[in-house]
């Protein structure tokens, strides 16, 4: 027996050419500051991809594999690569603007990217790098920027436009086979160097049917994304392409990412739908506290990334009436892996403790508990275990790098290939996951695990704590203790003995932090997230008592 069904393969250029005509009309909107914002049509992102393609193919030389890395903000022209590169069959290698510069540079280094197309005002991050790249052959400038520091350099310098003047506006984009690579993105690398994960046009292709339904963002036409999430970050959690499938109309934000404008933008461009990681959200509520604006237009918000405080989803739903749908992803995970959308037919308050939880799985993504035992556990709400996963979509092996074979460190892959997330915690029997903590950031005190994330949550509700973060200190009897840290409302005057208090109905007696420090803001890592690596290092003596 056979099946009798075509065999075509998944392809980004397949999305480009869907997007660009069926839903030719779309708007992508970029935002200029002072200026009118930047707009485009779907159609004509389709054209000037073309264009770009053929300069890349034409004029600097990109053959099918070659990385082209962007440095770029979410913006139309980065739309443009992001559709451009894998359809042509080279590699958009996304760059993380706010590494520190080494990094960038052994991430660019590693993946040998040819060709950088970048902004004009991230110039001053790029230059002083360029002699340290071993590969780069050509630099392409995106909008302006003072170029003056590239004089001289070794890579040629390009101006975007006029590299794409007087192209064809079409392109025979190549059938590709659907494994090859299209895109790669390399982990913010919070212990050890980055990792680079390279998703395959299957991958991606896959992977946005699934943002598109309505199980996890269900998205149409009908709206206009914002998606605040950088387009470094695990490809803005796929909503670029995403938004090519289904003709979503996109508002991009480009480097105005502070509360003040992206509160302006909203009132302004009406978008229905954004994404964003917790501490975006955090700031965007307490400029509206401060300078209220109409956020109306927005249904519904995704926020993942790191834990999403339940204070932060009430408070948005309750002053905003914003719904805030809670996700759990990774870089090796493209980056869908849950969602919380509860289940059918549940009041409000019955379906709470589901959308307070990172989410259901979707079809392509398996999940297991393994215990510390290495034991299997089970999906009864309670039993814990660290996370591994296996999909579609999922990371099989790292990027090894100039004619290495793929990587898979153990800590990383169990030996029949599932990833290992490094996330534990627990899953109920219909497959909502909910996650107590990383398992470097859980605290472990004589024998027993505290969640750093549960009391960072209750400590967030209480009204006076604008951010706190939980870390282990060593403790000469317990092994580790907790220690609260605490970014305090402007004028608050509570003390570390109310907070005790507060803390004290709701968690056992033995898990309550006798460390308190109140810092003026919790270091943040490259994407936004509660970097506890600093913390730590900062309170590894103990903290204050
Ligand atoms: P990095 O690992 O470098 O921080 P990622 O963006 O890939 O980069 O981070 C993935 C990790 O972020 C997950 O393994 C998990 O620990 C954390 N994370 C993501 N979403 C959530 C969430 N909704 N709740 C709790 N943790 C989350």
């Amino acid at each position: 027996m056979y099946s009798t069904m075509q065999d075509v393969p998944l392809l980004v250029s397949r999305i480009l050419r869907h997007g660009s005509t069926i839903h030719g009309k779309s708007v992508v909107t970029t935002w200029t500051g002072d200026g009118p914002p930047d707009r485009r049509t779907y159609a004509e992102i389709g054209e000037r991809s073309a264009r770009l393609a053929h300069a890349l193919r034409d004029a600097l030389g990109v053959r099918p594999e070659d990385r082209v890395g962007t440095l770029m903000w979410n913006n139309g022209e980065h739309l443009e690569a992001y559709l451009a590169i894998p359809s042509m069959g080279a590699v958009l290698h996304t760059l993380n603007l706010r590494l520190p510069p080494k990094q960038l540079a052994w991430v660019i280094n590693h993946a040998e990217d040819r060709v950088i197309l970048v902004n004009g005002t991230l110039l001053p991050l790029l230059a002083p790098l360029l002699p340290a790249l071993t590969t780069v052959e050509h630099v392409v400038v995106v909008g302006p920027g003072d170029t003056s520091a590239l004089e001289g350099c070794r890579p040629e310098v390009h101006e975007y436009e006029a590299l794409l003047v007087d192209r064809p506006g079409t392109y025979a984009w190549p059938e590709l086979d659907e494994r090859t690579p299209a895109a790669l993105c390399y982990t913010s690398g919070t212990t050890g160097d980055p990792k680079g994960v390279a998703y395959s046009h299957r991958s991606i292709y896959l992977h946005c049917l699934q943002v598109n339904t309505a199980e996890a963002m269900g998205l149409t036409d009908a709206d206009t994304c914002l998606p605040v999430v950088p387009m470094f970050h695990v490809n803005a959690w796929g909503l670029p392409h995403a938004a090519f499938m289904t003709g979503i109309n996109l508002l991009m934000p480009d480097r105005f990412l502070q509360p003040a404008p992206l509160a302006e933008m909203i009132e302004t461009e009406r978008p229905t739908y954004a994404a964003a990681v917790p501490t975006i959200w955090q700031g965007l509520l307490l400029e509206l506290a401060e300078k209220p604006r109409d956020i109306s237009c927005l249904k519904s918000v995704t926020i993942g990334g790191s834990a999403c405080p339940p204070s932060l989803m009430k408070d948005f739903e309750e002053k905003h009436d914003v719904r805030v749908v809670h996700a759990w992803g990774m870089t090796e995970t493209s980056p869908l892996g849950t969602v919380a959308h509860p289940p059918a037919g549940l009041d409000p308050e019955a379906a709470w403790p589901y959308r307070i939880t990172q989410g259901r799985f979707p079809c392509s993504v398996e999940a297991r508990l393994v215990g510390p035992d290495g034991t299997e556990q089970p999906w009864d709400g309670t039993s814990a275990g660290e996370l591994e996963v296996r999909g579609n979509w999922i990371a099989g092996a790292y990027y090894g790098g100039p004619g290495a074979e793929a990587v898979r460190p153990e800590d990383k892959f169990a030996p029949d290939g599932w990833l290992r997330t490094g996330d534990v915690g627990t899953i109920t029997p219909d497959g909502y996951l909910s996650l107590t903590d990383r398992a470097k950031d859980v605290i472990k005190s004589g024998g027993e695990w505290i969640s750093s994330v549960e009391l960072e949550n209750r400590l967030m509700a209480h009204p006076d704590v604008l951010e706190a973060a939980v870390v282990a200190v060593p403790d000469e009897r317990w092994g580790e203790r907790p220690l609260a840290t605490v970014v305090l409302r402007e004028g608050s005057t509570t003390g570390f003995a109310e907070l005790r208090e507060f803390l004290a109905g709701q968690v056992a007696k033995w898990q309550l932090p006798e460390r308190w420090s109140v810092i003026t803001e919790v270091p943040k890592t490259s994407v936004g997230k509660f970097d506890k690596k600093v913390l730590r290092a900062r309170y590894a003596e103990g903290g204050l008592q």
